[in-house]
Formats: structure tokens, sequence, C-alpha cells
């Protein structure tokens, strides 16, 4: 495998550290470009010193002269703000772009290193949820792959290889259930932020964690692999999988059934996005089928978990609907973090947005940032409603 320079867009995030976990076994391998991150200016630092970066990003203007005057004598460029991002992509020296921020407002800075030609390694699954159609329209024009670091989607992909183009009849996405799955609804009603920040099975960030919890994580996934796939909803099916050993399936027309497994640990999709069609060493646990005894599964119970309903709903509406279920997700989730709203508020929350929002059929760029800003202010107004 020849050296990838690699720009990662969210370094300072649970993905972004993992990812420069893999690198740090292969630095032969792997440069680091650029890093950027919202706030955590000391972790940046620390990471754009150990890594030898390029250049960085510190998107929180406040923080910039802190970082400058930190990586000034390693000669390592700092720039702030979101437009930098944008501008800091599309450059010469980058090969892939792993994109970790966490929501929407990774789309911009997206589309821009789509439009510039670079790889994209997607872990930023929110970009495709609200606008699917324009990311992979506009991956499709400029020839650029996504790679998928989500570890269903890479798995999808991986089982994917040596199909030689052969049709999809299905995929089976599966889910751990989250740490409620056995959990009762009144109890479920109840949960606080501290419950649902424990994840049975993954070390992820908080708002991916929280979105498992609710199930709207399966929800933005499946929304994820139609584009990612291009596969009808309908052809994808949610199987919830309490030890996530199995990553995800796909079902051939002969029935065929291929799956993809390994100990749950996000480093091996991250690694292979960033190594593909390579295949490097993982300092990870291996599988022992022996010690796991069983592997079970379930249907997914729609009516404990109603964000995977409503994420169907979304994508069978299509247009700009899936945009809104994302931005009135985002409010909701930051609203239970906060501690001012209940579990269940955050679908009730979710759906009184989709229910008011202007229908737009095929929304271009524009409608879809506009969709995103008006359905957030929905969520808002619905979230008062809601407050404790
Ligand atoms: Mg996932």
């Amino acid at each position: 495998m020849e050296k990838r320079r690699i720009a990662i867009l969210g370094s300072t995030g649970s993905i972004g550290r993992q990812a420069l976990d893999v690198i740090r076994q292969h630095r032969d391998l792997f440069e680091v470009e650029l890093l950027t991150a919202n706030n955590s200016s000391s972790l940046l630092i620390s990471q754009a010193i150990e890594f030898e970066a390029n250049a960085v990003v510190i998107c929180n203007e406040s923080k910039y002269r802190e970082v400058a005057d930190a990586l000034q004598p390693h000669m390592i460029k700092v720039f702030a703000g979101m437009k930098s991002v944008c501008d800091l992509v599309a450059g010469g020296n980058i090969d892939i772009v792993l994109t970790a921020m966490v929501g929407f407002s990774g789309l911009e800075s997206t589309i821009a290193a789509v439009r510039a030609g670079k790889a994209i390694a997607l872990a930023n699954k929110e970009t495709l949820v609200a606008a699917g159609g324009i990311v992979t329209g506009l991956a499709r024009e400029h020839n650029v792959p996504i790679l998928p670091v989500d570890s269903e989607h890479s798995a999808i992909f991986q089982c994917l290889q040596g199909s030689y183009g052969a049709k999809l009849a299905k995929i089976h996405l599966t889910a751990s259930g989250g740490p409620f799955r056995t959990w009762d609804k009144a109890a479920i009603a109840r949960v606080t932020p501290e419950d649902a920040l424990k994840h049975p099975n993954w070390n992820m960030g908080r708002k991916v964690t929280i979105d498992s919890a609710t199930m709207m994580n399966k929800g933005l996934e499946l929304i994820e692999a139609r584009w990612l796939f291009d596969i009808a909803p309908g052809q994808i099916e949610v199987v919830v999988h309490p030890q996530s050993v199995i990553h995800s399936m796909v079902e051939f027309e002969d029935g065929a059934v291929i799956a993809q497994l390994g100990h749950p640990d996000m480093r091996e999709p991250i690694q292979y996005a960033l190594s593909y069609p390579a295949r490097l060493s993982l300092d990870n646990r291996k599988l022992d089928f022996a010690g796991l005894g069983a592997l079970t599964f379930f249907a997914p119970d729609m009516e404990k978990f109603p964000a995977l309903a409503l994420a169907y709903e979304a994508i069978g509406r299509g247009g700009n609907i899936p945009c809104a279920m994302n931005a009135a997700n985002e409010v909701a989730v930051k609203a239970f973090l906060d501690g001012q709203i209940g579990f269940y508020d955050i679908c009730d929350i979710i759906n009184d947005t989709m229910a008011g929002v202007d229908f737009v059929k095929d929304p271009d760029l524009d409608s879809i940032f506009m969709t995103n800003a008006e359905a957030a202010a929905a969520a808002r107004e619905s979230l008062d409603k809601h407050l404790r």
C-alpha cells in the first residue's frame, strides 16, 4: 500500500481519537495532513504535535490564539473557523478525508471535500441522512469513493467485496438494542442521561450513544444504508443482535447470506476505510467462538423504540423529511443530555417536527440548509411544551 495522506475532521471526538490510534500503529503507511476540532484545543494541540500534522483548524475562533501559540514552535499551520475547514480539505496534499464530526454541521465540509475529488471515509452519518441524494450524486459526478466507517455499513461493504456486482436482495442491519432493550416502557420513560450513556458494547461519542439508546441511531443508519448501497428502504431489515458480533449481513437473490463478524471495536471499520482495499494488522481483541457460545437475534420493538418507526416513515416520505427528522433529533438529544426533557420526549419532538415541516420533494442544497434551520426551530418550539 502506498502511503496515504489523511485529513481528520473532528479529530478530538471518539472516532477521531480511534482513527489516530489506527494511524499510530501504521505510521509508515499514513501521514496526518490536517486535523480539525470544534472546541477541544488542548487535545488538538497534543495530537498535532504527536502526528506532526501539516495544519490544524480550531472551529471555535476564540481559541485560535491558544492553539496558534502552542503550535507555532512546531511549524504547524493553524487556522480557525468552519470556512477554513472547507478551504483546507480541498488541498492538493490530502488523499482521504475522514468525516468524523457530529451532526448536520459536517455537511458543508463533506461537500467541499467531495467537490475537490477527495476519497471520503464517512463516519458522519447525519450528512447522508440529511442530504443523501445530493452527497451521493456529487460523489458520482466527481468520481469520489465514499468508504463507510460506521461499523454496520463497513460490514455491508466488506460483505459485498467479491460479489461481482450481484444484485442485493436484502440488507440485514444489526442493532445491539442499546442499554434498555430488556427494560419495560415505564422504566424506559424514567431513564436519565447517565443511564443512556452506558452502552453495553460500543465505545462511542455522547450523541451517538443516546441515539443508540433510543434506536434512532439504527434509524439514521437505515437511511445511510439506503444511500450508500442504493437500495430501497423496504429491502433493509433491522434485526436486534445484542452481542454486536455480526456487524451486518447482505442477502443475495439466491438466498445466500454473507455476514461480517468481529469483536466490537470501531478501530476495525475505521482502519478498513483508510486502508481499503488493503487489510492491515490491528491490535484488537479477536473472536473466540467457543467462548461466545451463542449469537441471538430478535425483531426490534418499535413500540418501545418509536424512533425506528419514525425513520422508516421519514425515508418512506423522502424529500427533505429525513433532514427534518435529523434536525429535530439533534435538538432533542441535546435537550435530553442537558436534563431538560425525558427520554420519550425525544421521539415526541421529532414526531411533531416531521408532522409540521413543509414538504420538498427534490431538495437542492439550499433547501436542505433551510429545512435544517426550520426543523431545528420547530423542534425548539415543540421542546418548550416538553420542558420539565
Ligand atoms: Mg453504527
